[in-house]
């Protein structure tokens, strides 16, 4: 049995992963990068079987951001060339959604630039929601950056089910790329999350010049956070951003991150997200075997395949995109047959 195979039992023996054992996955070898792959898609259809749960994103408020994430093109240290916008009308909000429920997204996620939303802006989009919820079986995800107690708890009255606020990196190298806010700001919004009840999604995004010692850091504190949800972007070095000019990491990086992040999180929700295209370029389908969710269509500033490219390469995999309305217990499986 393969190390990775020994690894693999463990985690589905509910033991943890050390940290030690996290960056022998970073640190393996490509001749064993199939073995790591299959290793983390045991767990991965453990908790999820073959299913690929679609999300939708919503760029609801463009650019104008006067925080200085380096990564970002709508931050005020960037030049890029991006649509900027205030608040998108609700009509236009509803036009995302029924797009999103029309590609198979279960999730529409709507997604406001800024340091953190004006109580109007919390007010506007309350009604917006209840509307979207009237018309459309999809769960709803805000991301508005850093939140107030009161907002949070409209946002969940509203219908809101889950909350996303990347922790983006480890606590040490968070200064490398922003200075404007720090990691407590953004470990108190998730907590404020949790407290009122909404679902949390925190994740990160590789590939900024972090070392794998951030990276490992990143998915323990995650795991810590226990957050329901993990997006794992890889680097966009967009043009008119500090970060334009950093290197791509290899897409078999891209994988032993997924496949770690995979087994030092194993039950949890863990989508390939920014970067995808660009990052893991023709091994896009092999991270499915250990992700278990995309973004479909585009992303905030940047475009992603076309949605018709996304459910072929599904089907292609002989994976299946998720209905909405299945319970973990639905998607938790035996697997037996598959445990070495
Ligand atoms: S990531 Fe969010 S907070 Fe940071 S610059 Fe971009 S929009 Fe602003």
């Amino acid at each position: 049995m393969s190390k990775w195979n020994v690894m693999a039992n463990k985690v589905l023996a509910k033991e943890s992963l050390t940290p030690g054992e996290a960056l022998s996955i970073l640190m393996s070898p490509d001749e064993e990068l199939l073995d790591v792959i299959a290793a983390a898609y045991r767990i991965r259809y453990r908790y999820f079987q073959r299913y690929v749960r679609l999300q939708y994103l919503m760029n609801a408020k463009s650019g104008l951001c006067p925080e200085d994430c380096q990564y970002c093109s709508q931050s005020r240290v960037a030049t890029a060339d991006i649509p900027k916008y205030p608040h998108k009308t609700s009509g236009e909000i509803l036009e995302g959604a029924h797009r999103a429920h029309a590609l198979g997204a279960t999730t529409y996620c709507i997604v406001a630039s800024g340091r953190g939303p004006t109580d109007r802006e919390v007010d506007n989009l309350v009604d917006t929601i209840g509307q979207v919820k009237n018309q459309y079986n999809m769960r709803i995800c805000a991301c508005l950056g850093l939140l107030k107690p009161d907002q949070a708890q409209k946002l969940k009255e509203a219908g809101v089910e889950r909350y996303n606020h990347n922790v983006n990196s480890s606590e040490d190298f968070m200064p490398h790329f922003v200075t404007t806010h720090g990691y407590t700001d953004r470990v108190k919004t998730i907590n404020l999350v949790k407290a009122t009840g909404l679902s949390p999604c925190s994740g990160v995004i590789f590939g900024m010049g972090e070392t794998l010692k951030d990276r490992i850091d990143a998915a323990f504190a995650l795991k810590e956070l226990d957050v329901d949800s993990i997006p794992v972007n890889f680097l966009v070095p967009i043009k008119g951003t500090p970060l334009e000019h950093t290197d791509l990491m290899s897409p078999q990086d891209c994988l032993r991150a997924l496949a770690m992040m995979r087994l030092v999180n194993p039950s949890k929700e863990i989508r390939i997200a920014g970067g995808r295209e660009v990052q893991l370029r023709s091994l896009q389908p092999l991270g499915l075997y250990v992700a278990n969710s995309i973004f479909i269509a585009d992303y905030l500033t940047t475009p992603g395949q076309s949605p018709d490219a996304d459910h072929a390469m599904i089907q292609d995999m002989g994976f299946e995109i998720e209905p909405i309305g299945l319970r973990p217990e639905d998607l938790a499986c035996d697997a037996s047959s598959r445990d070495d």
